[in-house]
């Protein structure tokens, strides 16, 4: 039996929120608007997977497949600074992929498989984990489709965070919701239907608060209680 692993966010108090740290043998999945820190929280758990057991890591290493062209190397350096780690071992450390179609993304899950069989790997990224799939099915008629194969491919993630023992972070996008009737209380939901609310185990929803603030709220979590954390995105990553 595999034990739990909780990876440190950066802050504390996001930390507490989520009972530790984003846990491995499971899908955390951020969704909110543009500039939440969906991104930037995937750039500091780059760094906070690999510090030891003991400050809150995961010792292992990071894979990270980027969809959006959003990974900036010369983001890592300043966070790894932050936790007092060389960020060129850091960087060595993560092993990166940019996807350019659904099917590219998950023939790269497939070889990343194989990878984590030999190496310690704590962390699997995917940033964002259906803009592929929205632009390569966006006619009409195409959605059955299209969740079919998202099914597919979060049944894959699923299986990579039970088998390595590594913890699976996607982001996801907002959709307007035009609601059924004249009163649209929430006009914003997470992209993906009820396949990626099967599929995450946590659903975490991050908004914009004042100048770098940042709010996260528990969306869905079977075992965490309801609730929000206040943090900062800063040039050494998310803090408190
Ligand atoms: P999108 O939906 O567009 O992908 P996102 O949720 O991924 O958005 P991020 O890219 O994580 O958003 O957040 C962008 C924000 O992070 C910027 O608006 C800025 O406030 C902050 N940020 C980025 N780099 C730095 C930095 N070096 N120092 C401080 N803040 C930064
Ligand atoms: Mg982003």
């Amino acid at each position: 039996r595999k034990s739990v692993v909780r990876i440190t966010t950066g802050s504390q108090a996001l930390d507490e929120l989520l009972g530790g740290g984003i846990e491995t043998l499971c899908i955390t999945e951020a969704f909110g608007e543009f500039r939440s820190g969906k991104t930037q929280l995937a750039h500091t758990l780059c760094v906070s997977t690999q510090l030891p057991i003991h400050m809150h890591g995961g010792n292992g290493k990071v894979a990270y497949i980027d969809t959006e062209g959003t990974f900036r190397p010369e983001r890592i350096v300043p966070i790894a600074e932050r936790f007092g780690m060389d960020a060129n071992a850091v960087l060595d450390n993560i092993i990166y992929a940019r996807a350019y179609t659904y099917e590219h993304q998950y023939n790269l899950l497939l070889g990343l498989a194989a990878k984590m069989a030999e190496e310690p790997f704590k962390l699997l990224i995917v940033d964002s984990v259906i803009a592929l799939f929205r632009v390569d099915f966006s006619g009409r008629g195409e959605l059955a489709e299209r969740q079919q194969k998202l099914a597919q491919m979060l049944s894959r993630l699923t299986k990579i965070a039970e088998e390595f023992n590594v913890a699976v972070y996607i982001t996801n996008q907002v959709i307007a919701d035009p609601g059924g009737g004249m009163f649209i209380t929430d006009p914003k939901k997470p992209a993906g239907g009820h396949v990626l609310a099967h599929a995450a185990t946590i659903r975490l929803m991050l908004r914009k608060g004042k100048g770098e603030q940042r709010v996260c709220k528990i969306f869905d979590a079977p075992n965490l209680p309801e609730g929000e954390a206040v943090f900062q995105v800063t040039s050494g990553g998310i803090m408190d």
